[in-house]
């Protein structure tokens, strides 16, 4: 490794609309992961900096509610102009503490603008219900109302179109927010804070702090929180998800995810093939909807595999700056390590490698893995049972759509899965059987546009509501019904009775 010639840049928090430098002593590298050179110290947050800014935070949210749907919206249309101006800025900030190429940056900011356009139409989607004569001379009506100081915690992956979903609705339905990104990738974060104020929003209404377990603990465990927001992994998810409502928070955690793309024999085994390889490897596989294993019926499995496999040499892996590249490095020396790991346990455990990412070579000291192919996978196997997070697409040879399901539906999670048929019928059964949040037919990465709601099943979502979309709304805001009556003070009397809607 080469621990960089020039000084890392600091990366500090982002409080009250600046960045300030951290007082906990503490920091953690962020890597190039193209170079493996370090190139910032990310600040980590001590309990009490969280403390501060919460308290600061619980100031900002007096004032932020009492700010007009139509002034929030205009926010948010502002924003959504500079994001869309600025594309190219975030991608390089992006490729640069990520790895993604530029392309798939872009695509990913694409998916978080999404969630700027929906809320924008803030105003209409607080319309509460109206119920005019619901007792003779009473009205009943319905107020949604935002909860106050809200926290989101993010994953390395995506480290501005998750932020951006939860970031856009927590705003725009009147709440104060704190980020805690991905300590790896923390640079968007503020990126996005910068824009947001140059979009209008008030200082102290969007907080970023940087930090690991003992931020994230803060946060848990501060009485002044209202709702936590966590996407990561599963047995994190699940550990936020239990302690945030011991502590009396609303909380969405959203966990990890193995995917399956069940193909049947009448598929179209060019396009099933085009399909699984950009799922499989797209983004070097660190997608939560990433396909991350094949269940070929029946005779389908020969052509498949021969049609994935003969489509792998020419992807190209490279730092993700180049534009000419496909595929960029993973985010850390030891994730790349970790995911190598399950190509050999494959092999030993009785799996086909039919293309070995460990055999390609790459110049530098950056996190390169190429890509991989395993046939012959079964369920036993640590590669089927683990969600890798790799350029490593397993395949599992099935002998009917009842064995393919079976295995959905028998695994711990149940994040988004597909179907390739050219069977209208049986797609539709699939839809129907699979226990799995998110279905594409004939579409391999099925994560739903911005105005439905993302969220798996099983262990991969601890909680009630969906992230962003609808559920979002709901999430981030409390609904109050108010009845109410004018009457004449003339007729007024005692009536110990319960009351009935005459
Ligand atoms: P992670 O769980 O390691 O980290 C997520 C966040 O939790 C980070 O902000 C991290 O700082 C924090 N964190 C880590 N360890 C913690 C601890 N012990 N206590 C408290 N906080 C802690 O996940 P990651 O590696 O950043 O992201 C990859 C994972 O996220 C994969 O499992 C992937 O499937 C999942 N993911 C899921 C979705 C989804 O929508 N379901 C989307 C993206 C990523």
């Amino acid at each position: 490794m080469t621990d960089t010639m020039t000084k890392p840049a600091p990366i500090n928090h982002w409080l009250g609309g600046k960045l300030t430098p951290g007082t906990s002593g503490r920091s953690a590298k962020v890597f190039n992961p193209a170079t493996g050179e370090v190139q910032g110290l990310v600040d980590l947050a001590s309990r009490a900096e969280v403390d501060t800014a919460v308290a600061a935070a619980v100031q900002t949210a007096r004032s932020w509610r009492t700010v007009p749907l139509s002034r929030r919206a205009e926010i948010m249309f502002r924003f959504r102009a500079l994001l869309d101006a600025r594309r190219d800025d975030l991608a390089r900030i992006l490729t640069s503490e990520h790895g993604k190429v530029h392309a798939d940056a872009l695509g990913e900011i694409a998916r978080g603008i999404e969630n700027v356009d929906f809320a924008c139409g803030i105003p209409n989607l607080l319309k509460g219900g109206y119920s005019e004569g619901a007792s003779t001379g009473v009205d009943v009506y319905s107020i949604q109302q935002p909860l106050g100081v809200v926290a989101g915690i993010t994953p390395f992956n995506f480290p501005a179109m998750v932020p951006l979903w939860m970031i856009a609705n927590a705003l725009a339905c009147g709440n104060v927010f704190i980020l805690k990104p991905s300590e790896k990738d923390p640079s968007a974060s503020l990126f996005i804070a910068d824009l947001l104020q140059q979009a209008g929003l008030p200082d102290g209404v969007f907080t970023v702090i940087h930090g690991d377990k003992e931020a994230v603990d803060a946060l848990l465990e501060h009485p002044d929180i209202a709702a936590v927001s966590f996407v990561g992994s599963t047995p994190i998810a699940r550990s936020i998800y239990q302690k945030g409502t011991e502590h009396g928070k609303r909380v969405q955690a959203l966990g990890g995810a193995k995917n399956h793309m069940l193909v049947l024999p009448d598929a179209d085994v060019n396009m099933a093939a085009d399909a699984a390889v950009s799922a499989a490897y797209g983004s070097a596989g660190e997608r939560c909807m990433a396909i991350s294993v094949v269940l070929a019926v029946g005779d389908v499995a020969d052509g498949l595999v021969d049609a994935i496999a003969s489509r792998l040499p020419s992807l190209k892996v490279g730092p993700g700056s180049d534009a000419a590249n496909e595929m960029g490095p993973l985010i850390s020396r030891e994730h790349r390590d970790r995911v190598a790991g399950y190509i050999g346990s494959a092999a030993d455990q009785g799996a086909t490698v039919v293309v070995d990412g460990r055999a390609q070579t790459f110049d530098g000291n950056g996190f390169f893995l190429g890509v991989s192919l395993l046939d012959h996978v079964t369920p036993d196997m640590d590669a089927y049972r683990d969600e890798i997070f790799g350029p490593v697409l397993c395949v599992v040879r099935v002998p009917s759509y009842e064995a393919g399901l079976k295995l959905i539906n028998d695994n711990e999670f149940g994040n988004g899965t597909a179907i390739f048929t050219r069977d209208g019928g049986a797609a539709r059964q699939f839809q129907f059987d699979c226990q799995v949040g998110m279905v594409g037919i004939n579409v391999p990465i099925p994560v739903p546009v911005a105005y439905y709601s993302f969220g798996g099943w099983k262990a991969s979502l601890f909680g009630d509501t969906h992230m962003y979309g609808p559920d979002g709304v709901k999430f981030y805001t409390r609904t109050k019904v108010v009845t109410s009556r004018w009457p004449d003070p003339a007729g007024s009397r005692v009536d110990l009775g319960f009351p009935q809607n005459r």
